[in-house]
């Protein structure tokens, strides 16, 4: 018998492509024309680097895991998530063999740790190319959350009939005061754990065993503190995780502020505030002690049991997140 039955009654939101900043000011046919010019939009990345030609079977695969993602959401958060509208397509997503991938990180278009990156305006994956396929496809399904994550745009029309367009958020990153990007990474990389999770449930697909996780520092962060509230909160992790996770994909969340009620005033500002160097893929170096100490004292987190996970994560051993997801860096060979 099935886990879970469907529920035909159950409402499920249809969320918008693209979602207008408040106070933008045009007209509803004009929204429609610059929501229809950013799904056809594509943008050239920097260093004239060439993608690879992709096996039909790697893109079979990827088309399987767009559906997973949307199944996943409908599934879990009530959501249907505007994919054809959105134009999330298999040409947007392109794989580079390394030399070809580091061009663009020398032409400046992401930093040399980045394995996989999203443009925002066009919403185009570069994804690096590695031995292992499950790595390759853990990575690219993170990248595909970040396609389907909440984009918010600003415009502006000046003289005559010319429009001005500016991506102001994209998921819970705000582009324009340059904040939540630690904490919208890490919030990325629950939802691509969640996510595939689900699809091992339902194909028995695995993609979470020794395939890495991305910015496992933030992750544990965040996979802690959301603990720690539903702790001091009496809500349950999960409750937490999913209003999180709405937040993400619709910008509307009922939870957000408990961070500061319960986990001390301007706590969210701190989250806000993270440095990117965060991401940096960085163990226990001392920028983490130093940053982190201090937050988890206040916050009433265990530091040595953060540290201690880290330690195991990067020792190859197991490590169980909250969310219920067992994770392990010690890559698998590839099996499918
Ligand atoms: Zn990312």
């Amino acid at each position: 018998m099935p886990e879970q039955i469907p529920q035909p009654n159950k409402k499920i939101e249809v969320i918008p492509p693209y979602e207008f900043r408040k106070g933008t000011k045009l007209s509803d046919e004009e929204k429609k024309a610059l929501s229809d010019y950013l799904s056809g939009l594509t943008v050239e990345w920097k260093g004239n680097a060439k993608p690879r030609e992709e096996s039909g079977r790697r893109m079979f695969e990827i088309s399987r895991l767009i559906n997973n993602n949307l199944l996943w959401a409908k599934e879990n958060l009530g959501l249907s998530l505007a994919l054809k509208k959105r134009n999330i397509s298999l040409p947007k997503i392109k794989f580079y063999d390394p030399e070809e991938f580091n061009k663009m990180a020398e032409a400046g278009e992401f930093s040399h740790d980045v394995q996989g990156c999203v443009i925002t305006e066009a919403g185009d994956a570069v994804i690096l190319e590695q031995k292992n396929e499950r790595v390759v496809l853990e990575r690219t399904n993170h990248e595909l959350i970040h396609m389907l994550g909440r984009i918010v745009v600003d415009a502006k029309k000046r003289d005559g009939n010319q429009i001005n367009f500016f991506i102001h958020k994209i998921g819970y990153t705000d582009e324009r005061k340059k904040q939540f990007d630690v904490f919208s990474e890490a919030i990325t990389e629950m939802i691509n754990l969640e996510s595939l999770a689900y699809y091992q449930k339902t194909t028995g697909t695995d993609y979470i065993t020794g395939c890495k996780v991305g910015y496992f520092v933030a992750v544990i962060f965040f996979d802690m503190l959301i603990a720690k509230l539903a702790e001091k909160s009496g809500l349950s992790g999960q409750e937490i995780r999913k209003d999180l996770y709405t937040g993400y994909f619709t910008g509307q969340f009922k939870y957000l502020s408990l961070f500061n009620k319960h986990l001390g005033e301007g706590t969210l500002k701190k989250i806000a505030g993270l440095p990117k160097y965060v991401l940096g893929g960085m163990g226990t170096t001392e920028s983490t002690e130093f940053l982190f100490k201090d937050k988890f004292k206040e916050a009433g987190l265990d530091y040595y049991e953060f540290l201690d996970k880290i330690e195991r994560y990067y020792a190859g051993k197991e490590v169980k997140l909250y969310c219920g997801v067992e994770v392990s860096k010690n890559v698998k060979p590839s099996k499918i």
